[in-house]
């Protein structure tokens, strides 16, 4: 068996696979070619145009297909991403560009490399009520495990996906599933996912959420006490009794403090569930799909039988989930027990204003990863200095021009909202692991100090020669190169 590269084929080590790669062909992430006996990154290499007029109507990131005009001459308007810049494997090589500019007569640099990601993943908020699946149970795509459903949020439920355990701690399959998952998710592409005892979700940055095969349109507007306490004063003297029904803190308006400041008189109702507070009920089903996020469709299914010394005759009740997108109403007879009736118009107006309050039900696709030792050592040849010079927000760093959040404490830990990069930022290498551009804004002087390549920063205009993508940035993303760059920030 001849072990033996072909002898026109070139070696790619822009990651640890080393792939040999044959003239005319690509090498296994499809991220590089030989060309001509060249290798060369086949992205373009996407640079950010500032939107000068902020009224002006831009088209996010609409391609442009023009070579630099040598209108923009190495000034705050344009900036270098690392959006198929290439990586600096195997570390020690200095960031593929580091690019001089001046903010506000101020010398800056801007380090832009494609960081290889082991410990990366994304974080989902899926704005919806509906029970996806119980937390810590395993989140799948194509069978494999991908993640682990986390603590909802307020109104979200909430997917923690990817991390290096599914990365590289399972089988290969495993792995090449998380990473296919997070390269979709991150680049904006929708992805079924399914938990387990739990729902089929599509996710998709920026769009709604799709549960079970049900587009969900909207989140809720609270919890059930909190829709109590927010309508309260439109249902009083319209109704007797409001019901508002939510999977964690079920609301009953005669009970609840918003009731009782407003006069409203006890009813004798009786709820199923763990009674926490006046009007605030817990557990009152389980989690499901239906109403509020519980597993009900019947609503009267939570009531137990009203007080018979409290209750009346014709008392008049509404039942509402906390979107207004489930109601009933209902009134008692001689034998206290609740009869459905058609809504009345004036009860009606409150459930459209409920459902009005709602915002649109998104799903949002955070990434965080961690930069870690070897990235850094592209930055600087002192890497602990990088890290302190973030910390100490002397250096701002970005993803693709898009804001980045680092947490507090060791390392370089960055969060940043994939919504806001340009579209298909995102790369992936067979190992597997993640590929995310990534950029260091800093003063030319404080890259000095930290033991930066100086002698490797070149200007932009050297830059622009070569021919780059232009993309328009967000207009909703701070400019990188902003004066905020030039005092430091993070
Ligand atoms: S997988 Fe991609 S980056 Fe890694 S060596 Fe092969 S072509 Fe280069």
């Amino acid at each position: 068996m001849n072990n033996h590269p072909p002898e026109d084929a070139i070696r790619c080590d822009a990651c640890p696979v080393l792939c040999y790669i044959k003239p005319g062909r690509t090498g296994a992430c499809d991220r590089y070619g030989n060309h001509d006996g060249q290798l060369v990154r086949l992205d373009p290499h996407v640079v950010l145009d500032r939107v000068v007029s902020r009224g002006e109507s831009v088209v996010p990131f609409l391609q442009r297909d023009n070579e630099w005009d040598g209108n923009v001459v190495g000034g705050p308007k344009t900036f270098v991403t690392a959006i198929g810049a290439g990586t600096t494997y195997p570390d020690y090589k200095p960031a593929p560009f580091i690019i001089s500019s001046q903010v506000e007569g101020v010398d800056m640099v801007t380090v832009v490399t494609e960081g290889i990601f082991s410990y990366c993943g994304v974080k989902v908020k899926i704005d919806t009520d509906r029970h996806l699946g119980p937390e810590t149970n395993l989140v799948r795509a194509q069978g494999e495990a991908v993640g682990h459903v986390t603590t909802s949020e307020y109104g979200s439920q909430m997917l923690s996906l990817g991390g290096v355990r599914h990365l590289t701690g399972g089988s290969r399959r495993e792995g090449t599933v998380t990473c296919e998952t997070l390269l979709e998710l991150c680049n904006g592409k929708a992805v079924e996912l399914e938990v387990d005892e739990g729902a089929k979700v599509v996710v998709q940055a920026g769009k709604g959420p799709v549960v079970d095969g049900q587009p969900e349109v909207q989140m809720r507007v609270g919890c059930g006490s909190a829709t109590i306490g927010m309508f309260a004063k439109q249902w009083f003297g319209k109704v007797d009794d409001v019901v508002v029904v939510d999977d964690h803190i079920t609301g009953v308006l005669s009970e609840h403090q918003a009731g009782k400041l407003l006069g409203i008189s006890a009813t004798g109702i009786k709820l199923k569930g763990r009674r926490s507070t006046p009007g605030r009920y817990f557990q009152v089903a389980e989690p499901g799909t239906g109403w509020g996020g519980t597993n009900i469709s019947k609503p009267l299914s939570i009531l137990r039988d009203f007080n018979a010394k409290v209750a009346w005759r014709g008392l008049r009740l509404l039942m509402v989930s906390t979107t207004g997108e489930h109601f009933a109403y209902f009134e008692l007879d001689e034998e206290l027990r609740p009869v459905e009736k058609e809504l009345p118009a004036a009860l009606s107006e409150s459930v459209a204003r409920i459902k009005e309050n709602c915002e649109p039900a998104l799903c949002t696709v955070m990434f965080m990863a961690g930069a870690g030792g070897s990235l850094r050592a592209g930055v600087t040849e002192n890497p602990v200095r990088l890290t302190h010079s973030v910390r100490d927000a002397l250096t701002r760093v970005t993803c693709g021009g898009a804001p980045v959040y680092v947490w507090p404490g060791g390392g370089i830990t960055f969060m940043v909202d994939v919504s806001r990069m340009p579209e298909n930022a995102f790369g992936y290498v067979p190992t597997p692991a993640l590929v995310a551009p990534i950029e260091f804004t800093l003063k030319l002087a404080d890259y000095a100090t930290l033991g930066g390549y100086v002698e490797q920063v070149r200007s932009l205009e050297s830059l622009m020669s070569e021919g780059r993508r232009h993309l328009s940035a967000r207009e909703e993303n701070p400019w990188p190169l902003g004066a905020s760059a030039r005092r430091g920030s993070k």
